[in-house]
């Protein structure tokens, strides 16, 4: 499997450009804007939500190889990325410690989203050498996201604080590597940004040239938004004007707008969900699976303090090192299911599939559960009969016999008491394939059996009246 992926994403030929790109991704609201095309091709550029082809497409694959969400090798980079030590949570991932922690000092604290780990774990990278510089969000006085290239701690805290709409932080990535020449590189970002720095930290073969990441920050992330969330709901329908916003936070099921002039206006969360980014509905990674260290305020004592899960022997020795300079505090006053009900809620969302859909697949003469059974399945990505049971609330007994008949079907596949979902693809067409066969053949009883019959019927019925049409 390992060569297979690597000769995908090694193959110069895949004959693909910016269109299918385009048709598959960004067309089909899959982008999550991370920029790595972006920054890959200079034919490529980008308004203010999604990649704009500039020029004339040459088709080298190089935007569609690196995009993550055309393929990506999960188990393959968890091979590379984690010790066999590792506990793997299904909800969370795999990981060495989780541990609250936060700075150390009291400027970053004064400054940061929470307790300060992101910003005070990047000042201690940069001053003990093990990055140059690193690759963050900062924004502008209308808090628009602005992706930069930080190389000292001043720069570093410029950036603190969560900016809650999609930006294309990678977009700097060329830049900081062929025009400030740095080698030692780190990352911050949420789940979906992560997964587009490991995919050109791990695959050559431009991971060579480009694959000079050292040390990869995830961000908790529930959801994300759109511009719209700034204009038309901060500003419009709060009348809020965005330059006088000091922060925003979401927190226990609330938005909150703190403003420079000390007031703080907090709304549930479901009113903002309009304004979600549309591939963030689809999104199972909560807590940013695949950084050397994940970072988030759940499950920490409050909001003051970081909850932090450590994932790669990279990201233990640096937090370690941390607090052995005393740049980190840490605590063990962490809420571990709090942080795995959040992971779990975020990864067991269902895909609902439309009435009409629905009904039409019936047409396939399969049960509307043993449908729902297979949807849930594609939703989940892999489970086991007991999992499904408790998402689809419904009799394990029900679900075992649903998945037996899908697996009879080849909707299904199973491997030691997981399944998974078949590539719909496949799954319609051999569908397609079967009903051509039994129609074919109840075309062809109808043309050698029920016609010739039918033909003889009338003839005999009617040869008087036949013999008169001749005569005429
Ligand atoms: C969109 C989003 C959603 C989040 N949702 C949750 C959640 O549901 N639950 C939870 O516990 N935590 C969530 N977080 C994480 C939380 O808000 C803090 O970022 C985290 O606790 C780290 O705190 P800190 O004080 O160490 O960060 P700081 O030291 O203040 O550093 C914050 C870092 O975040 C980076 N950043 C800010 N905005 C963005 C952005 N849009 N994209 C990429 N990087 C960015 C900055 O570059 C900066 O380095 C979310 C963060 C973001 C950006
Ligand atoms: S590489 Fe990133 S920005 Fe480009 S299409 Fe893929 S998800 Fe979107
Ligand atoms: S919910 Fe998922 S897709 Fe959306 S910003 Fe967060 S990590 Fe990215």
């Amino acid at each position: 499997m390992k060569n297979q992926v690597k000769n995908y994403l090694q193959t110069n030929d895949l004959d693909v450009g910016f269109q299918d790109l385009n048709d598959l991704v960004i067309n089909k609201q899959n982008c999550v804007f991370c920029g790595a095309c972006i920054s890959l091709c200079p034919r490529i550029g980008r308004n203010e939500k999604e990649p704009k082809l500039l020029e004339y497409d040459p088709e080298c694959s190089t935007c569609f190889r690196y995009c993550p969400r055309t393929y990506f090798p999960t188990e393959m980079f968890e091979k590379e990325l984690f010790n066999s030590d590792a506990t793997k949570s299904y909800s969370l991932g795999h990981y060495q410690k989780l541990v609250a922690a936060r700075s150390s000092d009291q400027t970053v604290l004064r400054k940061a989203q929470n307790g300060g780990v992101v910003s005070s774990l990047l000042i201690h990278a940069l001053d003990s050498g093990l990055i140059d510089g690193v690759l963050l969000t900062d924004k502008d006085d209308n808090w628009y996201p602005k992706p930069v290239i930080a190389r000292t701690p001043d720069e570093i805290l410029t950036c603190v604080g969560s900016k809650y709409t999609i930006s294309p932080t990678l977009i700097t990535y060329s830049e900081a590597i062929r025009e400030f020449k740095l080698e030692k590189l780190a990352y911050v970002g949420v789940p979906c940004q992560i997964n587009a720095v490991r995919k050109l930290q791990l695959s050559s073969p431009l991971s060579d040239e480009y694959g000079k990441f050292k040390l990869i920050i995830g961000l908790y992330c529930f959801s994300n938004y759109t511009f719209d969330l700034l204009n038309i709901f901060v500003q419009g329908e709060l009348g809020i004007t965005l330059s006088n916003v000091k922060k925003f936070d979401i927190s226990e099921g609330k938005f909150y707008v703190y403003t420079k002039d000390d007031s703080v206006k907090r709304v549930p969360i479901k009113m903002t969900k309009q304004y979600t980014w549309n591939s963030c509905q689809y999104c199972k990674d909560f807590t940013a699976e695949l950084a050397d260290i994940s970072v988030g305020s759940v499950g920490a004592i409050n909001n003051e303090w970081n909850s932090v899960l450590l994932r790669t022997d990279t990201g233990v020795k640096i937090f370690n090192d941390a607090i052995k300079t005393n740049k980190l505090i840490t605590s063990d006053k962490v809420d571990l299911l709090k942080i795995e009900k959040n992971a779990f809620r975020k990864k067991t969302r269902i895909t609902q599939i439309d009435e009409k859909t629905l009904n039409t697949m019936q047409l396939l003469d399969i049960p509307e559960f043993e449908i729902k059974t297979y949807l849930t399945l594609m939703s989940l990505g892999r489970a086991n009969e007991s999992l499904l049971s408790e998402i689809m609330k419904a009799d394990i007994n029900l679900v075992m016999s649903a998945l037996k008949s899908l697996k009879h079907r080849e909707w299904v596949l199973s491997s030691n008491g997981i399944y998974i979902s078949v590539d719909p693809t496949i799954v319609i067409n051999k569908e397609i394939s079967n009903l051509r066969t039994i129609y074919l053949k109840k075309i062809g009883k109808l043309n050698s059996e029920v016609l010739p019959e039918l033909e003889s019927i009338f003839v005999r019925n009617n040869i008087n009246q036949m013999r008169h049409r001749e005569e005429l």
